[in-house]
């Protein structure tokens, strides 16, 4: 027998409906592309998505259209996400820190029809534009007066095509499982990935996430999003602020320490989100200029691990309580965060840092477990790691428009490439990564990728990149390389070798020649060992 409840589709449109009629005057306030602080509010969002859904259907966009955004995090970029989504089209975020290959490849794959952008990253797509074929309009979050001279095709600024639409439109219906976003995530092998988020997924995965042990939200909440729209679906902030009325201040452009700290302060900031590479450079500034922030009560910190140092800074220095959330792209993105649970209100001090380092647990809508390589689950006993694996509402079952066999296992888990512990209480604690990605400042880079065009250098027989400890970055990669037979390896020669093939941010911070760079049963090259070789190695860019 089936329940006699109404079926009541989760679309995103009803989330910014939701906001505009309970929350109507709660304020979206950004730091714009062209300079000045812009307010609006969320009866003004939905009205400006409301238009620009009606003038993108006039355009011809329609039912899942790809629409790229490539944008900080602004009151445009949002209203953008709403319109295009109020149509059964879909965001495809694109991240402007790719290498432009990577960006070509990843729009061509998409098959995006439009581009929306910021005036900062016009020459960039002027630069690609030719590579773009199925682009059929390019526009540019700014008005009239601010409009460069471009011969983008049909660029237009977006204040002038969302003046020629007069609101009166209604938001398509369409089934919850409809498509509503797409993010690329660049693994360490092949071609991005594109992970394509639903409807249902999205509004559920925001619903899930904002309960109080885990982003907390409510009407009362002023919102920093420092995580971008354009990584990691702006771990769903852009959802979840509207759904619950919290105001959003976006920081657009300007994410250095003094910047963030004078929007905090002004805007009232309750909590900030962000990667710890952020929140160092916020440190550092609020240490320096004897600073403090007088109403932020939350940190959320994610990306890559928060370090201990960290959360010792914030706790105890300035009396703010971190949260320390992981989770990927292909989760919508978080899968866990690190409230205290009420068993552990005890702990205190020491023990409490150390409680915090760890990744969180897993909140309503995600499962995990940890397994062997042969696939048996492993136990919760905070000293056996194991490949971390998950399942939920909002967890991919597949990639889009590639062969996904045996992308999930018998039990219809991901296996999310990192390797973790989980204890007792759930908390989890990622210990390594399958993959050997080097993040620096939240991002992603291929060692494999620099690897594979290191060992093109005449000299080089052999090539091996580990992220190495950097206190700005996180991490920065430490190019590890074998002289061919009877030949002498320069530094600088190499990284000439390697200058212009790759995006500035990937360049090796350093190279150092070996006899012999260790390598597993398999053949593999032996990252775990080589790591431990160079853990003291001091870069000469720390
Ligand atoms: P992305 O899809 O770019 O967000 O990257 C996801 C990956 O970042 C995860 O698989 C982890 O390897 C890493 N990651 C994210 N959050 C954390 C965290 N809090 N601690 C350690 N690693 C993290």
């Amino acid at each position: 027998m089936l329940g006699l409840m109404q079926d009541w589709p989760l679309l995103i449109h009803r989330v910014i409906d939701h906001a505009a009629s309970q929350f109507g005057p709660r304020e979206v306030v950004s730091r714009s592309i062209e300079g000045p602080i812009h307010r609006t509010d969320y009866a003004r969002v939905r009205e400006r998505s409301l238009r620009v859904a009606q003038r993108l259907a006039r355009d011809g966009v329609v039912n899942g259209d790809r629409v790229a955004t490539l944008a900080w995090n602004t009151w445009r970029h949002l209203e953008s996400w709403y319109g295009i989504t109020g149509i059964g089209a879909i965001y495809h975020t694109v991240n402007p820190r790719l290498f432009p290959e990577q960006i070509v490849w990843i729009m061509n794959h998409a098959e995006d029809r439009v581009v929306m952008t910021d005036l900062t990253f016009v020459p960039l797509l002027e630069a690609l534009a030719d590579r773009l074929p199925k682009v059929e309009r390019y526009i540019v979050f700014t008005d009239g007066a601010h409009m460069p001279a471009t011969k983008l095709r049909n660029a237009v600024a977006y204040e002038d095509w969302l003046a020629e639409a007069d609101g009166d439109f209604r938001w398509t219906s369409f089934d919850e499982k409809t498509a509503a976003g797409l993010c690329y995530t660049s693994g360490t092998t092949g071609n991005p990935k594109g992970v394509l988020y639903s409807h249902r997924s999205n509004v559920l995965h925001s619903m899930s996430l904002s309960n109080a042990d885990a982003f907390g939200l409510s009407s009362r909440a002023s919102i920093l999003p420092v995580v971008p729209l354009f990584h990691a679906n702006s771990w769903s902030l852009a959802f979840s602020c509207p759904m619950y009325g919290a105001k959003m201040v976006m920081p657009g452009m300007r994410l250095d320490g003094a910047s963030l700290f004078e929007l905090m302060e002004a805007e009232k900031v309750t909590m900030a989100a962000g990667v710890p590479t952020v929140w160092l450079m916020l440190l550092q500034y609020m240490q320096k200029e004897g600073k403090r922030l007088s109403t932020v009560e939350r940190m959320l910190i994610g990306g890559s691990a928060c370090p201990r140092a960290m959360i010792e800074a914030f706790e105890r220095d300035y009396g703010i309580d971190v949260v320390h959330a992981w989770g990927m792209t292909e989760m919508s993105p978080v899968g866990s965060c690190g409230a205290v649970k009420a068993q552990l209100a005890d702990v205190a001090g020491d023990a409490l840092i150390d409680l915090k380092a760890k990744q969180g647990f897993a909140f309503f809508g995600v499962e995990m477990k940890i397994t062997d390589d042969a696939g048996k689950s492993l136990p919760w006993d905070g000293k056996t790691f194991g490949r971390l694996k998950v399942a939920g509402f909002a967890v991919t079952k597949g990639y889009y428009g590639v062969d996904n066999a045996g992308l999930l296992d018998d039990e219809g888990f991901f296996d999310t490439g990192d390797v973790a512990t989980i204890d007792a209480n759930g908390y989890m604690q990622i210990t390594d990564r399958s993959k050997d990605v080097i993040k620096s400042g939240g991002e992603w880079i291929s060692s494999i990728d620099l690897e594979n065009l290191a060992v093109g250098h005449p000299d080089v027989a052999e090539a091996a990149v580990i992220g190495v400890a950097h206190p700005r970055w996180d991490e920065r990669p430490l190019l590890v390389v074998v002289p061919k037979e009877g030949r002498v390896i320069q530094r600088d020669d190499v990284l000439k070798f390697m200058e212009g093939k790759i995006a500035k941010w990937w360049m090796p911070d350093d190279v150092q020649a070996v006899a012999e760079i260790p390598h597993t049963a398999t053949g593999k090259i032996n990252k775990l060992k080589l790591r431990e070789t160079f853990s003291s190695y001091k870069l000469p860019t720390a």
